[in-house]
């Protein structure tokens, strides 16, 4: 059930300037039409004969580190930002409100928390965050965007909104074997708690610790090496017999000391949730059936990621793997159409740098709007 929520208490004096939406039909009464709700309703001719509409400024989809920062930043422009939050998610596949961070524990390498921090606490903070400064959140995920002239139009289920320009910040989601104990620790699994998708985020936790990694591609590779820095011992699983891997990373990993490899096999399942910590992995080899024990103390999942991307294809240019390309750090395809965080980059991939490419959109937004003034041309010669 879709569920609006609004700021506490607007920090900001909801002046003229303030309520103004696009304005090029007039709106001359605006800033008295319904404040209380923050819904701005203004008639803009020619567009949807008809139809009374509310076009926002920015509307931001996705509320992890870089949806939250957009918004942020958005927000104490005074562009009274409207962010869709994901709503309550469809399991590890899509996160909801929060982002990736919401499944994890410790968060050590994120700046200001000296000691440290919970995943969700981390999330929680930027959203009242936003809250405070008068971020409308709408709890549920967007179904549809039609990117193909302005105002943009995003669907949540039948309800349609609009805006000038949209910071696209829906993340990327790890794909997971589908084990039961890959479930986060508060829900009775092992995720948080000795399972990842994230060696840089997590590998520092296993020092002086045996660990396995699934997979047998780049990424599992960049994981397993990266791991070898930390870690006595690093088994990387792989279903077949040889790796997908580039022959570079397969000669770097081959010649670490660190790495040893099973071949053939796939993980059935992690020991031990009743303990709240990785003991070890139940391993099937896929050729002959047999199962075998391999003690570890944790378990890292790199077989790929999956960016949140199926609402622009055939909109917005995408990479052959999924990812929205951009310039200019975070401009699409789509003039005053923005991304930021793990759903432009491949690379990366952290809280930070995520958090600073929501940054960096918002200011872009707010510099295309204000360069606009009321006009709302369909693109620009220097995007
Ligand atoms: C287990 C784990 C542990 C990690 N630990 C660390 C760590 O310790 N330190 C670190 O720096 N990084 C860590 N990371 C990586 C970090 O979580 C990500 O880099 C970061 O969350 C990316 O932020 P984001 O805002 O781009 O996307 P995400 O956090 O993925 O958020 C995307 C948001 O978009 C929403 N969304 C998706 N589709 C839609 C839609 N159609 N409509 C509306 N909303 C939508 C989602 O619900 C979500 O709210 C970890 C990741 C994982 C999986």
């Amino acid at each position: 059930m879709k569920k609006i929520l609004l700021p506490a208490r607007p920090s900001v004096n909801l002046d003229a300037d303030e309520g103004r939406g696009y304005n090029a039909g007039g709106c001359s009464g605006f800033p008295d039409i319904a404040l209380e709700n923050h819904h701005r309703f203004c008639s803009v001719p020619g567009y949807r004969k008809g139809q009374s509409v509310m076009v926002h400024r920015l509307i931001i989809l996705g509320s992890g580190p870089a949806g939250y920062t957009a918004a942020l930043y958005a927000a104490r422009a005074n562009l009274r930002p409207l962010l869709i939050d994901g709503g309550v998610g469809r399991g590890q596949e899509l996160l909801g409100a929060g982002g990736q961070l919401m499944i994890t524990t410790d968060v050590e390498n994120y700046p200001g928390f000296e000691h440290g921090i919970q995943g969700p606490e981390l999330m929680h903070r930027m959203r009242q965050q936003v809250l405070r400064f008068g971020t409308e959140i709408v709890e549920d995920l967007a179904t549809r965007v039609d990117l193909s002239e302005r105002p943009f139009r995003v669907w949540v289920n039948e309800q349609v909104y609009q805006a000038r320009a949209l910071i696209i910040a829906t993340g990327a989601s790890a794909r997971w074997l589908g084990l039961p104990e890959e479930r986060p620790v508060w829900e009775g699994g092992l995720g948080g708690a000795g399972i990842s998708a994230c060696a840089t985020c997590d590998g520092f936790f296993f020092r002086g610790k045996e660990v396995a990694v699934v997979g047998g591609g780049d990424t599992a590779m960049e994981e397993a090496i990266y791991l070898t820095n930390h870690c006595t011992r690093v088994h990387v699983i792989h279903r077949r017999d040889a790796l997908r891997a580039s022959k570079i990373m397969q000669d770097r990993a081959f010649r670490n000391p660190k790495i040893t490899f099973v071949w053939n096999s796939v993980v059935e399942k992690v020991h031990d949730p009743a303990q709240k910590r990785v003991t070890g992995l139940t391993l099937r080899d896929v050729k002959t059936g047999e199962t075998r024990e391999l003690a570890v103390e944790g378990l890292f999942v790199a077989i790929g990621h999956k960016p949140n991307t199926d609402l622009f294809v055939g909109q917005l240019q995408l990479d052959p793997t999924g990812y929205i390309v951009t310039h200019h750090d975070v401009r699409t395809s789509r003039y005053a159409v923005f991304a930021a965080g793990d759903v432009q980059d491949s690379e990366y991939r952290q809280a930070v740098t995520a958090a600073g490419s929501g940054c960096m959109a918002a200011i872009q937004a707010e510099r295309l709007l204000e360069a606009e003034g009321d006009s709302m041309p369909d693109s620009a010669p220097d995007w």
